[in-house]
């Protein structure tokens, strides 16, 4: 049986003190709605929440509402489906082309997992099950409905969304839910993004809001503003005037872009030779490919100088789709540029390429994007002399670099952005953020823009009276 609350609340169900499976219930007098469903990621024990019996029952929920594509806000849709949800999933034209991406390769990934398990024996269940598989993600795929920026658009019966630009990454949103029987704005930030995106226009300020959720993965860090260009640069030079390769783990959605931006800068300036440049990763080649097309269609998420324009056309960009091509990069010798995934090191072709190249010292690593604690990107980082790759250690002799590029916006940000909510929220509930940068956000909304601000408990339920 539905509860059907005659005051709207609210439900933090995940992202609530960690960084990861962001998922908030909204019930109101007229259903409910999940505002995200991502993923828990990272140690074992958020993971397991994964497996967890959803709170409410899955079939109660009447629709989805997606802030972005990143699996830890959309990861979870597989799973939920296959629990009995069967309404709509809302989400912005660009969400829903990633999502389509992100969501068979996460399911791909979950089987892959359960079947090393099952090798290797050491799961607790006999076999092993994946949390969903590539098909479960597929079917799913089905419920996705796209909405656009700046249309309000009902959701239920009483709730108004309207979804607005975050400059996250492509499709990223901030959503106000307007409850037109209390006249009341819920506004979730999503992942906030930052200005210095180079492709994608900047975060539209919040509009109105009696009631602000934001993200606060940044919540207690200021980010280094030096031009990620000159590192690059140095780090490309280097290894071409030893013919070595330039190997970097990145991201497959936003970041590879990102990378391919600054390097067809540094070709056009003649900063850098004109290398060639592989872009290893069937989901980061299918992920530019929607870049592409919304930079020449003219999105009015991308900035305005690209519309029309095809993207990194300096470049000697090459694209490998099957693994044969991926293993015959091997054989080849530098000077190039290999861009592949996972962006910490953690699975993914980018292991065969630091296996093969990482204990040449012509050869360098560049870090772009955060690297979680025990990950072989974060030891790397912190000059590991040797790391375990496909079961053998290496020696590690090529140059590593770090290179900051972050998609998300800082404390600083953060703040600015909660200031441009206006009338001013009651209250802001800080989430999506490890505990101490969630705490450190909330200390900074209060002292610099006069905030209410709390933190709130995971499963803590809120009501939207005050
Ligand atoms: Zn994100």
């Amino acid at each position: 049986m539905k509860s059907r609350p005659s005051v709207p609340m609210l439900t933090f169900i995940g992202g609530a003190g960690t960084v990861t499976g962001s998922k908030t219930l909204l019930d109101t007098s007229s259903g409910r709605v999940l505002i995200d469903c991502g993923l828990f990621q990272g140690h074992k024990k958020l993971r397991l929440q994964n497996w967890a019996d959803f709170p409410v029952p899955p079939e109660s929920i009447d629709a989805v509402v997606l802030t972005h594509a990143h699996v830890d806000h959309c990861g979870y849709l597989p799973r939920l489906a296959k629990l009995g949800f069967r309404g709509p999933v809302y989400c912005t034209d660009g969400t829903r082309q990633l999502v389509e991406i992100v969501l068979p390769d996460s399911g791909h990934l979950h089987e892959e997992e359960a079947a090393y398990a099952n090798r290797k024996g050491y799961s607790k269940h006999d076999p092993a099950l994946p949390l969903y598989t590539e098909q479960d993600a597929t079917a799913c795929l089905d419920q996705l409905e796209t909405v656009a920026f700046e249309r309000p658009f009902e959701v239920l019966p009483g709730v108004e969304a309207t979804w607005r630009r975050a400059g996250h990454i492509l499709g990223a949103a901030s959503i106000d839910l307007h409850l037109t029987s209390h006249d009341k704005h819920v506004v979730f930030s999503g992942d906030l993004g930052r200005s210095t995106h180079p492709l994608l226009l900047p975060p539209d300020p919040v509009g109105g809001a009696d009631v602000l959720i934001t993200e606060s993965t940044y919540g207690d860090r200021i980010h280094d503003d030096a031009d990620p260009a000159e590192v690059m640069a140095a780090t490309v030079n280097e290894a071409a005037r030893r013919g070595g390769t330039v190997v970097v783990p990145a991201f497959a959605v936003d970041r590879t872009e990102i990378v391919l931006w600054h390097l067809d800068r540094l070709v056009d300036a003649g900063t850098v030779p004109d290398l060639p440049v592989f872009v290893d990763s069937p989901m980061a080649c299918r992920a530019l490919d929607v870049y592409r097309a919304e930079a020449r269609r003219g999105s009015p998420e991308i900035r305005p100088e690209f519309h029309g324009a095809e993207l990194f056309a300096s470049l000697k960009l090459q694209e490998t789709h099957n693994v044969e091509e991926s293993k015959e990069l091997n054989e080849r010798l530098g000077p190039m540029i290999i861009i592949s995934a996972s962006g910490m090191a953690t699975g993914g072709r980018i292991l065969h390429h630091l296996a093969h190249r990482i204990s040449d010292d012509r050869n360098a690593v560049m870090l772009v994007g955060f690297q979680a604690p025990g990950t072989r990107g974060d030891a790397l980082r912190h000059g590991a002399r040797q790391l375990k790759f496909l079961g053998h250690y290496q020696p590690v002799r090529a140059r590593v670099v770090s290179v900051e590029m972050s998609a998300h916006a800082d404390q600083r940000e953060l703040v600015d952005w909660a200031k441009t909510a206006s009338p001013k929220p009651d209250i802001v509930y800080v989430n999506h953020g490890e505990p101490d940068s969630s705490a450190a956000l909330a200390d900074s909304l209060h002292e610099q823009a006069d905030l209410h601000a709390v933190c709130p408990a995971p499963g803590e339920r809120v009501r939207l009276d005050v």
